[in-house]
């Protein structure tokens, strides 16, 4: 089986922070893995755009050397190399000054998409759209595409959206959240809405409760200043985990286009309770081993930041009603696993007895590693002696199931060809940003004036004990987090 490649018109995609970490290390990359794949079509131009004083020819070792650095040498062929870096340009310009605009709209080419990532601190987004703007450079078809953290609440969300309302229409701005671009989230919609076998069972009468977890190993590095003012709720819950629980809590759309699917996940934000703070747990790794704790990374002893976070998601609506969704996410766990669990209800009557013990069916999304689906289902244990019953998982993996050259593709590279297509499905409407803040804002609210302390937890384990109690309290379980 080989992968599709529908054709994009020719565009000129202008990087604002083309000189940054995130060009570097995901926009560039995954561009040369689309002109790789032969979806750049001829004539379209990729310029770099920061501060730095460079010509074009440095800007293109420059990106030379991060391709080396992110692509697998295997598919850095040279000719695809030198004929991506040959659409390349490097213009040097002040977002905040005059600097450079004038150049940048010399390189704009009528009847091309003309595309503009903001690569760079949301400080920074008002400065470069009044300009491109001033300056004649976005036009009515332009598309800007913008970055998290998309505020760091409400208040600053609406702000940001005010700002880029004054020279953008709702139709001209891609809010990313790579977790969109993701293969396997956007196969949990085909599972759901393609096939006839889930839907029917998708609801609170079978579905005992959903789990989803983002564990990553690594703790916050260098980016601890960042961190320490954001947390796992702002870093993490307000925006991947919660449009996962959309995707999944949300009623069928009836098309699968960009304002009948965000209507869905907005209605399914707008449908949840305030959390109760029983049903919240922050933690802060400790120190272990050789790896600093959480307040030595970010240095400040007294922060109450958490690199940890759990909750007990209530969504009121019919279809949810009774069924909780317990939501995880935290820094120097054992593994970096992703995964959405569906833990059915058992069999409403056991005709084998008690001996046969108590099974359920769990559905297993992956989005990493292995990106693929589990269902477990319940069989006789093999050989004689009565009628024993075990859990056997039905495997599917990605990669087995469709072949090495399906290889899946990163969040980035399909987000970045939706934009050029001009399809916003895969991104988060001004108003969906703005009613997850709403939902988020209290919560935090709540922890200054409670004074709340995040739990101790260990690297490397599944985060504090008192995680594990939000579940066993209602003789659950989490999941097991697995090396
Ligand atoms: P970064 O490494 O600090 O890069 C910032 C880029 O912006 C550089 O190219 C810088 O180049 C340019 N820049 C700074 N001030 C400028 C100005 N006044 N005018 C023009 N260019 C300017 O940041 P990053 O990690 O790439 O992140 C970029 C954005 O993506 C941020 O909003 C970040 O929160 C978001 N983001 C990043 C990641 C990631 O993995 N890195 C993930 C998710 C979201 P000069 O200094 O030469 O101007």
């Amino acid at each position: 089986m080989v992968s599709r490649v529908i054709p994009v018109d020719t565009f000129d995609l202008t990087i604002f922070g083309g000189t940054g970490d995130l060009a570097r290390r995901k926009i560039l990359p995954g561009l040369y893995r689309r002109y790789r794949a032969g979806q750049m079509p001829e004539g379209s131009r990729i310029v770099g755009a920061a501060r730095s004083d460079m010509d074009t020819d440095t800007y293109r070792a420059e990106v030379r050397e991060a391709l080396r650095e992110f692509i697998q040498p295997a598919k850095l062929d040279r000719d695809d190399v030198e004929g991506f870096l040959g659409c390349l340009h490097y213009v040097a310009i002040d977002a905040t000054g005059e600097k450079g605009w004038q150049e940048l709209r010399e390189l704009m080419r009528p009847d091309r998409v003309r595309a503009f990532y903001f690569s760079v601190a949301p400080a920074l987004f008002g400065a470069i759209a009044e300009r491109l703007h001033h300056h004649r450079i976005a036009d009515a078809d332009s598309r800007i595409v913008v970055e998290k953290p998309f505020g760091r609440d409400l208040a600053s969300a609406q702000e940001l959206n005010r700002t880029l309302a004054e020279h953008f229409d709702e139709t001209q701005i891609y809010r990313i959240d790579h977790y969109l671009g993701k293969e396997t989230v956007q196969n949990l919609m085909a599972l759901r809405f393609g096939n006839v076998l889930f839907e029917p069972l998708w609801n609170s009468q079978y579905v005992d409760h959903i789990q989803i977890t983002v564990s990553e190993t690594v703790g916050v590095g260098g980016r601890g200043g960042y961190y320490d003012k954001s947390g796992a709720m702002r870093d993490m819950v307000q925006n991947h985990l919660m449009q996962l629980l959309c995707l999944i809590a949300m009623e069928p759309p009836s098309q699968f286009e960009p304002d009948a699917v965000r209507d869905e996940k907005l209605k399914v934000i707008r449908a949840l309770d305030p959390v109760r703070p029983d049903d919240i747990v922050r933690g802060q790794y400790e120190a272990g081993g050789n790896v600093p704790s959480y307040q030595d990374d970010v240095e400040d002893p007294d922060t109450r930041t958490e690199s940890f976070i759990a909750m007990k998601i209530h969504v009121s609506n019919w279809r949810w009603a009774g069924t909780p969704f317990y939501i995880r996410t935290g820094k120097r766990l054992r593994a970096r696993q992703s995964e959405i669990a569906v833990v059915f209800k058992d069999a409403p009557h056991s005709i084998f007895g008690a001996e046969a013990g108590r099974h359920r069916n769990i559905l297993t999304i992956r989005l990493q590693p292995n990106e693929g689906m589990t269902l477990v289902t319940t069989i006789k244990e093999p050989g004689l002696g009565g009628m024993r019953l075990i859990d056997v998982p039905l495997d599917m993996t990605f990669a087995d199931a469709l072949g090495a050259e399906n290889e899946v593709t990163d969040a980035y590279e399909r987000l970045v060809m939706d934009v050029i297509r001009g399809n916003q499905t895969l991104f988060m409407r001004g108003d969906e940003v703005e009613a997850a803040w709403g939902w988020t804002d209290p919560i935090i609210q709540s922890w200054s004036v409670r004074d709340d302390r995040p739990f101790r937890y260990e690297p490397g384990s599944s985060g504090p004990e008192e995680s594990s109690m939000l579940l066993h309290r209602e003789t659950r379980r989490w999941r097991e987090i697995r090396e």
